[in-house]
């Protein structure tokens, strides 16, 4: 494990795997025990990390089998899935998480900059969870959930303990770090903000960043996301630079701001009712990035 990785119990059964932000593909992650398997969510964007987090597993549930849902199919929550089905664990995930990732892995050399993806093939089996599912570890629960909508992706899954009030989010929060809005729904996410606020969570664990109280962690991102759409909605042709630059100001703290350069391109293409062209998207956020991200990971 890294050395800035937090592994962060969060009630007697369920531990937050959190990757300090800092850059593109550190990713949270979790699990959930019962007194006979783990249910993890997610994995990591490298093999070295994925290696790194199923070693935590271990040392925390010694010798009990893990399965994994897939909170959705980017590359830094994905990437390490085949270890856990090499290991004999199930895979969960959504339809079009499944697509996503069985077409990888996506590595988008054009936008990033990097070369120590180690072994990150797809599983080549995995179980799509298309409803409410219920795991049983052994003398305990957790409810894999679809969202109704298109939001930060089109297949996003949470994972609730209802036993212990934790809420997985996946990539429907972000914490402290600029929420990716290229390959959903912007009004679909705030629809689905809305129904985690219906949890009521007692601790939920963001997609990135540190963990915070779940109401503000959720009203942070259900903001900027209404920022994206309120900045251009009544704009035919929008200032972009003079927008992003606004986000960067509104957000000084945020890692990762040249993504504002693509959510508003997106969010732009979603009101008025064109298809997002997401070649020209990624090119105005490498360049608002000054060129392709070396990612540090
Ligand atoms: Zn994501």
């Amino acid at each position: 494990m890294s050395a800035e990785t937090v592994v962060t119990p969060l009630s007697a059964h369920t531990t937050a795997y959190l990757q300090p932000p800092g850059g593109w593909f550190r990713n949270n992650a979790g699990w959930f025990t019962g007194e006979d398997r783990v249910l993890l969510v997610d994995t990591c964007a490298t093999e070295r990390r994925s290696r790194w987090l199923l070693d935590a597993v271990e040392r925390s549930a010694p010798g009990k089998p893990v399965s994994v849902v897939l909170t959705h199919g980017h590359g830094d929550h994905a990437n390490g899935a085949r270890l856990v089905a090499e290991s004999g664990g199930a895979v969960m995930v959504s339809p079009e998480t499944d697509r996503m990732v069985s077409s990888g892995p996506h590595t988008f050399p054009s936008a990033f900059v990097y070369s120590g993806w180690g072994d990150i093939q797809p599983p080549r089996d995995v179980e799509i969870v298309s409803q409410r599912t219920t795991f049983d570890a052994g003398g305990r629960t957790a409810e894999v959930i679809p969202l109704a909508t298109t939001a930060h992706t089109g297949g996003d899954l949470v994972v609730w303990v209802p036993g212990d009030g934790v809420l997985f989010s996946g990539d429907l929060v972000f914490s402290g770090v600029t929420p990716l809005a290229v390959h959903g729904r912007i009004s679909g996410w705030l629809d689905a903000l809305r129904a985690l606020e219906e949890f009521e969570a007692r601790h939920l664990v963001p997609g990135h960043g540190p963990i915070t109280a779940p109401a503000e962690a959720i009203g942070a991102v259900s903001e900027y996301l209404r920022w994206l759409l309120d900045s251009v909605t009544a704009v035919a042709q929008p200032d972009f630079a003079v927008l992003e630059r606004e986000g960067r100001l509104r957000w000084p703290d945020w890692h990762d701001q040249e993504r504002h350069a693509a959510n508003l391109r997106v969010a732009h293409a979603e009101v008025h009712g064109r298809p997002v062209e997401i070649g020209p998207v990624m090119a105005a956020m490498i360049e608002s990035a000054g060129g392709p991200i070396a990612l540090d990971i």
